[in-house]
């Protein structure tokens, strides 16, 4: 088991997936941001762009699998 880091898209930070697994919402230990564990083939990264503001596309590292996203913000399926 390899301890994966992924940087966070809106502040850089370093997060460490663990054992997230894809579809997995987390949350950056550094700015508190909400992130998603996303397969990289399917991140759309104009469609994040425009879903939400103040995240760098650049950030998003598209040759890791998984990567980290901005997590949705529409559907919150926290549950309780
Ligand atoms: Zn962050």
């Amino acid at each position: 088991m390899s301890i994966c880091t992924r940087r966070c898209p809106f502040c850089h930070a370093d997060v460490e997936l663990g054992n997230y697994i894809l579809g997995d919402i987390l949350e950056c230990p550094d700015c508190g941001s909400e992130l998603e564990v996303r397969d990289p083939n399917k991140v759309d990264l104009k469609e994040l762009t425009r879903e939400h503001e103040g995240f760098n596309p650049s950030w998003v590292d598209l040759s890791c699998n998984p990567t980290l996203v901005p997590a949705p913000s529409e559907k919150e399926d926290w549950g309780e």
